[in-house]
């Protein structure tokens, strides 16, 4: 599709949802499980924005628990737990949500939605609401849903902008990743200007950690696996995080996330991969890739999903059948 037939059509899709939106009472909002920062922040910019109307805002995760790092976020008041969701709403709303399995408890309710819209940047979004406003050129969700707010009339608010700055320094790496455009620095200077603290933000996202991190961190990096001849020849490195290790350390799967983000730095390798275990013993992959190998597409095969430079999947069986089952596809691409 041409770029310019994808803007009018995202452009008539965004009016439609407005009008949808001016004319409804009730709004049932959800985004993807175990939510990273675009997502939850980028649905509750859209509850405060709605404010006035009946929101209901969730995601399906159970035990329903906001990630320790996303709780400085404003307005975790206005979220409500799957179990308190319509069964069948009129009107739902998801965000960064790129296939409907990753609704988790909430895939049920977003498939007897009367109106489903779809509101996303992955580029392997699978179409499955009514309406989409779908971006695969977005560096965040975030900005697609300030687009929507200003089709709106409605005025941003700090509220409101502080999920969405939070979403945009998320997923465009603190503006370091290749969709970092001028229209995107443009769109923080925006967020900025409602009065946000950038680096209250950053402190509360990346800049901390408790200090037993750094023991389980020492023991993951020491058994980091470097690969050169794998990827295509473009380097593979990878390291574990099992439950016993995050036990011993008294760690979250949410607290070891930014495991990834020491292990890509490695100049060998085109590919990172870090398996984590979560606490039903299934293995959490992350992939982070520097732009020659699709990890997107990678994950994708292997019943997961993401973007080109960053995805993940959970494996069915233990690390060594996940990285055999990864190897292949990680080769086939270049
Ligand atoms: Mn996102």
């Amino acid at each position: 599709m041409s770029h310019t037939r994808r803007v009018t059509e995202l452009a008539a899709a965004q009016a439609k949802v407005a009008s949808l939106l001016a004319g409804a009472d009730e709004v049932c909002l959800a985004c993807h499980v175990r939510p990273d920062a675009d997502a939850l922040g980028s649905m509750l910019a859209l509850a405060h924005a709605l404010r006035g109307k009946r929101v209901i805002a969730s995601f399906g995760d159970q035990p329903f628990e906001v990630p320790e790092i996303l709780r400085f976020l404003p307005g975790l008041g206005l979220l409500s737990p799957p179990r308190a969701y319509p069964d069948r709403p009129e009107l739902m709303i998801t965000f960064d949500v790129g296939s409907i399995d990753r609704l988790g408890l909430l895939a049920g309710p977003a498939a007897r939605a009367g109106e489903l819209v779809v509101i996303d940047h992955h580029a392997s979004n699978t179409g499955f609401g009514t309406i989409h406003l779908v971006d695969p050129a977005a560096a965040a969700t975030a900005i697609l849903v300030l687009d929507l707010i200003d089709v709106m009339g409605i005025e941003l608010t700090a509220e409101s902008a502080l999920g969405l700055y939070a979403g945009l320094v998320t997923d465009t790496g603190s503006f370091k990743f290749s969709a970092t455009t001028p229209a995107v620095h443009l769109v923080a200077a925006r967020l900025l200007g409602t009065g946000i603290d950038p680096a209250a933000v950053s402190q509360q996202l990346w800049d901390r950690a408790p200090f037993s991190y750094l023991g389980l961190l020492s023991g993951v990096l020491a058994r980091a696996i470097l690969e050169p001849a794998a990827a295509g020849g473009h380097g593979l490195v990878w390291t574990t995080v099992s439950c016993a290790d995050r036990a011993a350390h008294g760690l979250s799967l949410d607290a070891v996330e930014p495991v990834i983000d020491v292990v890509r730095r490695t100049d060998e390798a085109g590919v990172a991969v870090v398996l984590k275990q979560s606490d039903d013993g299934l293995w959490q992959v992350s992939a982070r890739s520097r732009g020659a190998v699709d990890v997107g597409r990678a994950c994708a095969a292997l019943g997961g999903g993401g973007h080109r430079n960053a995805a993940g999947f959970t494996a069915r069986g233990g690390p060594d059948e996940a990285l055999a089952q990864l190897r292949p596809l990680l080769d086939g691409d270049s």
